[in-house]
């Protein structure tokens, strides 16, 4: 992207090259690519970055926000995903922080803000259920006042990393009798400690283990961990989706696919060419980088109205939509080109044999990456949510 750095930028370019070059090192790289250390060193990346005051880039200011401008948050973002480096745990920072920070109370503020930038609690998502997903607010997890507590019985299935996760955020059926099913629901934070919580793994299938089903029998929870208004947590829930959905674009993430792609296309020969010569590949991947071109502008867009203090709107479900087609694309391409080496499953073992870590690699981000268009809201409910919200139908 050939975008115009003011001065100030580019120093702060180079500064921020700088610190992941001394900060996000090579042992921590290969600890986060093994499922056994992954959580360790996720968090121990957050606590760098935080150590930095760079851990929380979309916050406002005055709960440990950076205070960055749209550019530098580009910047910042663009560079850490070509330097392979992760976000931090991004339930917390990303989903569950902006409903806090948004809606909650002072105490709820003051205890669990802080500890999500020092990256001291793990959370994970509670919304979907076995028979709710896209119509999100037929959810069927019941939360019925006891005293101090709420008393939650129910199941959320596809909860990615709840495995490894202290807290969930759940919404959960306050008010059966509510007239419409998006009254009556509350967004409850829940200690995944708590007794009567199972989670039970559900292997994906790039076959790793990041998704679970977790079931909820009499777990009681303190009626101060109701976030805002009692029934009013669809709001809440609306809310927070829009800052899921611009975060689930990906741009600068499918960009490093990209340029890994391209890397390997270059030095990967076919009939004694380079197949990054081949007219068939150059098409496929121009027309990739065109509709990434146009992508990263809209998000630069959507970051500038957020950094100006509005709220991502409509236009998260079109970078959504958009971003992960592009993440698709750049995948199917990268299959394409491992050929063979695509169909290997990736253990350190066999890449070490193949001496080819971009097979068994691609074939983990392709499978996965089947999910894009379906978590995150599904793409064609995003277009349901446009057509109503911009074309007005
Ligand atoms: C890898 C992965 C990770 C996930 N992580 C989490 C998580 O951490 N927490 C969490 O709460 N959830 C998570 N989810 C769940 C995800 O949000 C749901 O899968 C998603 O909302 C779709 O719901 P569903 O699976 O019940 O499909 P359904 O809602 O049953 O949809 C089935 C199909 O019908 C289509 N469809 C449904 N309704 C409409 C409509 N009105 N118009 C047009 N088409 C429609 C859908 O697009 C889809 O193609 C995850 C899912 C995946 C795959």
């Amino acid at each position: 992207m050939h975008t115009q750095y003011t001065d100030d930028d580019a120093t702060f370019r180079t500064e921020v090259r700088e610190f992941l070059v001394h900060n996000y090192s090579d042992d921590l790289r290969q600890r986060m690519g093994n499922a056994d250390t992954y959580r360790a060193a996720l968090i121990e990346w957050q606590k760098i970055l935080h150590k930095q005051g760079w851990v929380a880039p979309g916050w406002p200011v005055e709960h440990g926000g950076t205070g960055w401008t749209h550019s530098q948050r580009f910047i910042f973002d663009t560079e850490r995903a070509s330097y392979g480096a992760p976000d931090g745990n991004l339930f917390g920072l990303s989903l569950v922080a902006p409903v806090i920070y948004t809606f909650g109370s002072k105490d709820q503020q003051d205890h669990f803000l802080p500890r999500i930038l020092a990256a001291e609690d793990w959370w994970c998502q509670g919304y979907s259920e076995p028979g709710s997903g896209s119509d999100l607010a037929s959810l069927q997890t019941k939360a019925i006042r006891d005293g101090d507590d709420y008393v939650v019985n129910g199941a959320k299935i596809w909860t990615t990393n709840a495995h490894l996760a202290d807290w969930i955020f759940c919404l959960v059926r306050t008010n059966p009798d509510a007239a419409r099913k998006q009254e009556g629901i509350s967004f409850l934070l829940i200690d995944m400690k708590s007794p009567g919580i199972t989670v039970n793994p559900i292997i994906s299938i790039d076959g790793r283990h990041t998704l679970n089903q977790v079931t909820f029998d009499d777990v009681r929870v303190p009626l101060g961990n109701c976030v805002g208004e009692e029934n009013k947590g669809w709001t809440y829930a609306k809310a927070l989706l829009t800052h899921e959905r611009t975060a689930t674009a990906g741009v600068s993430d499918s960009k490093r696919q990209l340029n890994l792609l391209k890397t390997y296309a270059a030095a990967e020969a076919s009939n004694g060419r380079p197949i990054i010569e081949d007219a068939d590949f150059q098409r496929r991947l121009a027309e990739i980088q065109v509709e990434m071109l146009a992508l990263e502008y809209t998000e630069l867009r959507v970051l500038s109205t957020v950094s100006r203090g509005g709220a991502p709107g409509a236009e998260s479900s079109f970078l959504k939509i958009k971003g992960t087609e592009v993440l698709q694309a750049v995948q199917t391409l990268a299959m394409d080109l491992a050929g063979l080496y695509g169909g290997v499953l990736s253990t350190d073992a066999n890449s070490a044999a193949l001496e080819h870590e971009f097979g068994p690699q691609t074939r983990v981000s392709y499978m996965y990456g089947r999910a894009s268009t379906i978590y995150s809201g599904s793409n064609e409910v995003q277009r349901n949510v446009i057509a109503k919200a911009i074309l007005g139908l």
